[in-house]
């Protein structure tokens, strides 16, 4: 791609070139000059002289003066010389040091103006703009799909892609809009515009978004790339910032504005463009103070394991209880895990999270009669770590709980992501003794084949399914046949999210099933849960069978898939 010519607005008005030590040295100016007058002196003598002698009229120019006259034509011409190549120096400086700002301030790979110069020229531009009653549109860009182009194809595929990007971002917007990268896959750009008529920008940023995404085949190289796009105006109050003074933007709010609307661009499925709107900041602000009171939260043991009962359908008697998380916030109150799970995976904190949980809910089953089960829920993060089972096997110790009490459910949409390394783990987790659901089940997709090549203890019907049975004729559909799908497996069902007698029924004639809902009541804390046992008899009375015996002995039993661990509870 042809490098960019800077812009007027463009040149840096920090960086004036400053006079070099060789245009401040006049020395051999002063030489020169002080040569031509002595020049001038010694000839006006001696010339005259010398043609009066030529002419016979008298003696010739006196030996010295002859002497002093030639040394001045050397010093004039030695002082010129060295003048000339003084100004040839101060030419080459000023051209290197051109050359030196100018890849300062622009991206080497693009040629578009970098990060650090985008400031200043966008504040210059702003400036410019407001003189001829005009406002700034900034545009933050963010390419959606560039980092798999780049893992797939190269980095020098990626490079390519990046460069045909920017040179089809200028080509949709004004010649004299600023056009900068500022990294990786993010652009960025400044137009100007008559503050009456942004639809004149929107339809910008519509031109820039499908010329982006034409598909690329070029040179060998085959692409298809799409961006988000945040917008925002320089005559914003600069109140939506952190600012609170009321002055209009400048090119650092501009930006972080934008990338608030780009953030929420993405958000919305990517491959758009959105104006900022304060909303977008609130909305920003609380995800981040949510963000803040999960690490917070995780220290100080706010979160709390919450129980749900899980009976068996044939006999009516409590089998056991599923742990689902809950978090008693100071702030906000008590919050439901499809709040804070999905964020503690983003930020990386899923596996402190269900740490500590398993840690609390391992204490309080500990309590219960040694015949009922503890069902926990695991995230697909948490399935990636490759210590994960050992991780588990080591709080089993710590709490001295038979691993044949505990049930791990894995969400069926776990098993497109590695199915080899899921199956490790089933493998590993069965090894130990601990069984393995499979939840949610008939929302993923997962294929016959996968249902079999995977050794699950159990399935479990997603709740939507259930829920509606009696009112809608699919969903029946549906529960009948996982019930035979599970039945043809070998496989015992759980059904979730019964909620009233009706359902109850229904299943009851499908087959012989597991079932839990709030027809049995909500999820409940540990002390009503230990209550509850306690009304039905049913808390432990004598030392778990795992006390009793020395925590080395709940080591992973890696011969028969732990069929004694199973046994031995
Ligand atoms: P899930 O595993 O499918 O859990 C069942 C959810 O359905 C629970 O919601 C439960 O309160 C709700 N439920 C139970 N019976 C009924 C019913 O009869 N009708 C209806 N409409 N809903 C019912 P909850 O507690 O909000 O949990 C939501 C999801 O959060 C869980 O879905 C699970 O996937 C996830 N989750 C909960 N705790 C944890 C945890 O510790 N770790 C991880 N990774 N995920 C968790
Ligand atoms: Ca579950
Ligand atoms: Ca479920």
């Amino acid at each position: 791609m042809p490098k960019r010519e800077p812009k007027a607005h463009e040149t840096s008005g920090v960086s004036e070139v400053i006079p070099g030590r060789a245009e401040r040295d006049m020395v051999a100016l002063g030489v020169t000059v002080a040569a031509i007058i002595l020049f001038v002196h010694t000839g006006g003598s001696a010339v005259p002289q010398a043609i009066r002698a030529m002419a016979g009229l008298g003696i010739g120019p006196d030996r010295l003066l002859t002497n002093a006259l030639l040394l001045n034509i050397a010093l004039v011409i030695f002082g010129w010389r060295r003048y000339d190549e003084l100004r040839g120096e101060v030419r080459e400086r000023r051209r290197a040091e051109a050359q030196a700002r100018l890849l300062a301030e622009t991206d080497p790979l693009t040629g578009c103006l970098n990060r650090r110069s985008l400031g200043p020229t966008t504040d210059r531009l702003i400036a410019q703009a407001r003189e001829r009653g005009e406002v700034a549109a900034f545009l933050m860009i963010d390419l959606d799909n560039f980092k798999q182009i780049n893992d797939s194809q190269g980095h020098s595929t990626g490079d390519r892609v990046l460069e045909l990007c920017a040179s089809r971002i200028q080509a949709a917007i004004p010649q004299d809009a600023l056009v900068a990268r500022l990294g990786g896959d993010e652009f960025a750009c400044v137009i100007a515009f008559d503050p009456r008529h942004p639809d004149r920008v929107d339809r910008m940023a519509g031109d820039v978004i499908t010329s982006v995404a034409q598909p690329i085949e070029q040179d060998g190289v085959q692409a298809q790339v799409t961006l988000s796009m945040g917008i925002t105006r320089s005559d914003l109050p600069s109140r939506h910032g952190d600012r609170n003074d009321g002055a209009p933007c400048d090119a650092a709010m501009l930006l972080h504005l934008a990338d608030m609307a780009m953030y929420e661009a993405k958000k919305q499925g990517r491959n758009r463009h959105l104006w900022f709107e304060p909303s977008m900041e609130r909305e920003l602000r609380y995800r981040s103070d949510l963000e803040a009171g999960i690490r917070a939260g995780i220290a100080r043991d706010e979160f709390v394991p919450f129980y749900e009962q899980q009976i068996d359908l044939v006999t009516g008697d409590l089998s056991g209880f599923e742990m689902l998380a809950r978090w008693q916030s100071p702030s906000l109150g008590l919050i439901g895990p499809e709040v804070f799970i999905p964020i503690a995976e983003e930020i990386g904190v899923i596996a402190d999270l269900s740490e500590c949980l398993i840690r609390q809910a391992l204490r309080d089953a500990r309590e219960w009669d040694p015949r009922l089960t503890l069902s926990v829920n695991i995230s697909p993060v948490q399935l990636r770590d490759p210590w994960f089972a050992q991780k588990l096997l080591k709080l089993l110790v710590e709490a001295n709980f038979p691993p044949s009490r505990l049930d791990i459910e894995i969400t069926e949409t776990c098993l497109h992501e590695n199915i080899a390394g899921v199956h490790a783990l089933i493998t590993s987790l069965k090894n130990q003794g601990i069984s393995v659901s499979l939840d949610d089940f008939g929302t993923g997709y997962s294929s016959l084949a996968q249902l079999r090549s995977l050794p699950f203890d159990r399935i479990k019907i997603d709740r939507s399914f259930v829920t509606d049975m009696g009112e809608n004729s699919d969903s029946q559909t549906i529960v009948e046949t996982i019930t035979s799908l599970g039945a043809g497996l070998g496989l015992p069902i759980t059904a979730e999210g019964i909620e009233n007698p009706a359902v109850l029924e229904q299943l009851k004639t499908l087959g012989e099933f597991k079932g839990q809902g709030y027809l049995y009541g909500r999820p409940q804390p540990a002390e009503q849960i230990r209550s509850l046992l306690d009304e039905r008899r049913l808390l432990a009375t004598e030392p778990s069978p795992a006390d009793a015996t020395d925590p080395a002995s709940q080591a992973p039993d890696t011969t028969n898939g732990g069929a004694d661990a199973r046994r031995r509870a």
